[in-house]
């Protein structure tokens, strides 16, 4: 539910009608629109009743919020969210690029990419410690040891660091470590998980199940800023269709769904959405051609020897010609990279 001020309302009112829903077991969400105080109730709604609200004379309309999400709703919060991240942001008129390896492999090769992503523009750099892979005989990631070259690669470039948490065991140590923490397609419904995360501070990057619906995306950043943390970025990657030829399907109409529906960033995969390196550079631009707010790329400085992945990473190189090419498309789009 909605309650809509009318926009000469005072605090003092607006506090006592917000008082009111509080006591009747809501939490109250106060909004700032434009000129207007707007009330978003969240929780049990079924003992108000909306004829003695409308009866108050500072109400100007009040709304039934038919979704099942609403902090993330974008009725609730009408502008853009920004989440910021150091000295960046994700969301907003400045594009997020966040790049590198699927794994992190070595020192060498974690501090080459981070140089050469950062050289050619991307604002973060992203690496896998640990790997969720299909198989349990494929590698797994470097875990512990790999968030320490992903530290010594943010030391050395400056790029504030994205990697995949798995599990709630390692929370202490991604809160410390970390600036931005992944949740992979796989556990996009690991309701526990997304509750632990709810409870920190952290930007999360939620990546879409693969068979998820985007209102069940939608319900799995609810889990997150229901818990208090509002700070979601999320993340289309693709989604299993019966096309067997590309790696998964990129729901490009999903990006301009999302940000009518809510206020969260979307940033796209080109790269876990295609399995294919020369797709990348046509599906990035597809999606900030239809409003996503950044994108997530992987990079590999030898594809053909990577441990996960190199099918679908590109070369710094190649990284560094998309990055121009985007540089124009974003100002198409009134963006900068
Ligand atoms: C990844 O980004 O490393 C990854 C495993 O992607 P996804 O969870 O989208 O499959
Ligand atoms: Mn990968």
């Amino acid at each position: 539910m909605l309650i809509i001020m009318r926009p000469e309302t005072s605090q003092n009112e607006v506090d006592k009608i917000k008082e009111k829903m509080e006591d009747l077991g809501c939490e109250v969400y106060e909004i700032l629109g434009g000129d207007r105080h707007m009330l978003g109730l969240l929780g049990d709604t079924n003992k108000i009743d909306p004829h003695l609200i409308k009866a108050n004379r500072n109400v100007e309309q009040l709304i039934h919020v038919r979704e099942p999400y609403k902090k993330a709703n974008r009725i609730f919060h009408p502008e853009d969210s920004i989440i910021n991240i150091g000295d960046g942001s994700i969301g907003g008129e400045k594009l997020a690029i966040i790049a590198g390896p699927c794994s992190v492999e070595s020192e060498s090769q974690i501090v080459d990419i981070a140089e050469k992503v950062k050289k050619s523009g991307a604002g973060f750099l992203r690496g896998g410690a640990f790997k969720p892979r299909t198989s349990p005989y494929n590698f797994q990631g470097l875990r512990d040891e790999g968030l320490e070259l992903l530290k010594i690669a943010r030391e050395k470039t400056g790029l504030p660091i994205v990697t995949e948490i798995m599990s709630t065991d390692y929370l202490d140590k991604f809160i410390e470590d970390v600036d931005i923490i992944q949740v992979g397609a796989r556990n996009m419904q690991n309701f526990e998980l997304l509750k632990e995360l709810g409870k920190t501070d952290k930007p999360i990057l939620l990546k879409r199940g693969m068979a998820a619906t985007v209102e069940e995306f939608l319900m799995s950043a609810e889990y997150i800023m229901s818990e208090g943390n509002e700070r979601v970025i999320l993340c289309e990657r693709g989604i299993r269709t019966f096309e067997t030829y590309t790696r998964n399907t990129l729901d490009l109409s999903a990006i301009p769904v999302i940000k009518k529906l809510s206020h969260l960033p979307v940033i796209v995969d080109p790269s876990h959405a295609s399995g294919l390196w020369w797709l990348v550079e046509p599906l990035a631009k597809a999606a900030i051609s239809v409003g996503a707010d950044g994108l997530i790329i992987e990079v590999h400085n030898d594809p053909a020897n990577a441990k996960c992945d190199g099918q679908q990473s590109i070369t710094p190189e190649r990284f560094d010609s998309l990055m121009k090419i985007l540089e124009k498309l974003a100002a198409i789009e009134n963006k900068t990279i």
